[in-house]
C-alpha cells in the first residue's frame, strides 16, 4: 500500500505516542471530576495542575496565568471578549487582514454590532508595518489582536515591537500564537502581552483542547461563566485532553527542533523550486516559521493539484484548512497583493517533528512530477508547460 507523506502539520498534527500514553489512563480509570473533593477528583485536579505547569513552562509564564479552553478559537474569542469588557465606551479594534478566520469572523460579527475595526494591511511579503500599527491605535481602541505566525505562509509578525507599541499606547494586546507555540522559542514574561492563544492539536495533542494566557495585570471577564478554572472558564475540564496538551507541551523543544525542521523545509523548497520552472515562494523567507513553505506554481489550479497529490500519497493544503474545499483564493495571499490566478495556484507544505529526510526526498520528486503533469494536461493554461 502507498505510504502517506503528511505535509500539513499547520492544519493539525497526529497525537504523539507519548501524549497518547499520558492521556489514556484519564479516559479509563481516571474519570473523576476535578472539582470533586474525594480522591478520584483530587487526582484529576492534580493532573490539571501538572498540565498547567507544563503549558506555562513552554509559554514562559506563570501556571496561574494559563486557563484551559476547548480550542484556539475559543481562546481568541475569550481574549477579545475580555478586552472589550474592560471599558464599554471603547469601540475600536485593531487587527490585520491576514488573521485566522477565528479572529476575522469574530471581528466581522463585532463590526455588525457597531464596533469599528481597523484591518491592517501587509506588504507583498506578508509583513506588518509597525509604524502603521502605531498610528492606528486611538484613545478608544479596546484591543489589538494580531497573529504571531501566519498559518498559511509561516510569516512572523515582530512580536517584541508590537508589544512595545501596545505598552506605550496602554492598549490591551492579544496575540494568536496558535501556530508559533512549540515551533519557535517563546517567553511571555518580558513581553508584557495581555493575552495569548494556544491550541493542542497543532503540537501533537488531540483536537478540542486549547489554552489562553491571561496576564494577571489585566482584569479578566470570562466568556463561559461557571466556577471552573478559577471562575475564568466555566465547564467541567476535559481532563484527558488537558493532560495530553500538557505532555505535548513538555515534549515540545523548539530550541532543538526548529533548526532541524528548517533544514528539511529548505531542502523541500529548493528541490521543488529547481525542478519546477515558474514556481515561487510566497511570503518573507527570512522571518517565518521553520516548518512552513507556501509556493505558487504558474499554470495550475491548486484544487486540482491537491486531488492529484492526494492520489499520489501527499497531504498538503491550498490556503488554510478552514477555507479549503471552497474555491476562493486565500485571503492571506490576496492581502499580500498576489493576483487571483497566482493565489489560486498556491500550495502550502508544512512539515512536522516526525517528517524524515527520506520523506522530503520522495515528496519533492512527487510534487514536482505532479505539477509538470498537471501543466501537460492543460498546456494552454501555462506559458511554461511543455508543448
Ligand atoms: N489561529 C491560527 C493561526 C490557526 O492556525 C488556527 C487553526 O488552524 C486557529 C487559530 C484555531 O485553532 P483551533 O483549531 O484550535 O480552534
Amino acid at each position: 500500500m502507498q505510504e502517506t507523506i503528511y505535509l500539513d502539520h499547520n492544519a493539525t498534527t497526529r497525537i504523539a505516542p507519548e501524549v497518547f500514553d499520558a492521556m489514556e489512563p484519564w479516559l479509563r480509570g481516571g474519570y473523576g471530576n476535578p472539582s470533586s473533593s474525594y480522591s478520584l477528583g483530587r487526582q484529576a485536579s492534580a493532573a490539571l495542575d501538572t498540565a498547567r505547569s507544563q503549558v506555562a513552562a513552554l509559554a514562559g509564564c506563570q501556571p496561574a496565568e494559563i486557563l484551559f479552553t476547548s480550542c484556539g478559537t475559543e481562546s481568541i474569542n475569550t481574549a477579545i471578549h475580555s478586552a472589550l469588557a474592560l471599558d464599554p465606551d471603547k469601540r475600536h479594534i485593531v487587527t490585520s487582514a491576514v488573521e485566522h478566520s477565528a479572529t476575522i469572523k469574530l471581528c466581522e460579527f463585532l463590526a455588525r454590532r457597531g464596533y469599528e475595526i481597523t484591518w491592517l494591511p501587509v506588504d507583498a511579503a506578508g509583513r506588518l508595518d509597525t509604524a502603521q500599527l502605531e498610528k492606528s491605535i486611538r484613545p478608544d481602541t479596546a484591543a489589538v489582536s494580531l497573529l504571531w505566525a501566519n498559518n498559511e505562509t509561516g510569516v512572523l509578525f515582530p512580536i517584541g515591537e508590537i508589544a512595545e507599541i501596545a505598552r506605550s499606547k496602554k492598549t490591551c494586546l492579544h496575540i494568536d500564537a496558535v501556530q508559533a507555540f512549540g515551533k519557535i522559542p517563546l517567553s511571555l514574561e518580558p513581553l508584557g502581552i495581555h493575552f495569548m492563544s494556544f491550541s493542542g492539536h497543532k503540537i501533537y495533542a488531540p483536537k478540542g483542547v486549547g489554552a489562553l494566557y491571561a496576564s494577571r495585570r489585566m482584569r479578566f471577564t470570562p466568556l463561559l461563566r461557571g466556577s471552573q478554572e478559577d471562575g475564568r472558564r466555566g465547564g467541567t475540564q476535559n481532563v484527558a485532553s488537558i493532560v495530553a496538551f500538557g505532555k505535548a507541551a513538555e515534549l515540545a523543544d523548539p530550541q532543538t527542533t526548529a533548526p532541524a525542521t528548517a533544514a528539511l523545509r529548505d531542502r523541500l523548497e529548493s528541490s521543488i523550486l529547481s525542478a519546477v520552472p515558474g514556481s515561487s515562494v510566497n511570503g518573507d523567507t527570512t522571518n517565518r516559521l521553520p516548518n512552513t513553505t507556501n509556493i505558487s506554481f504558474e499554470g495550475i489550479q491548486s484544487e486540482n493539484a491537491l486531488v492529484m497529490l492526494d492520489e499520489r500519497g501527499i497531504c498538503c493544503s491550498a490556503g488554510s484548512a478552514c477555507t479549503s474545499g471552497s474555491v476562493h483564493a486565500s485571503h492571506v495571499l490576496k492581502a499580500m497583493g498576489l493576483p487571483e490566478g497566482r493565489a489560486r495556484a498556491s500550495l502550502r507544505f508544512s512539515i512536522g517533528r516526525h517528517t524524515t529526510p527520506a520523506e522530503i526526498e520522495s515528496a519533492s520528486a512527487t510534487i514536482a512530477a505532479t505539477i509538470l503533469k498537471l501543466r501537460s494536461l492543460a498546456p494552454a493554461a501555462s506559458p511554461l508547460a511543455p508543448r
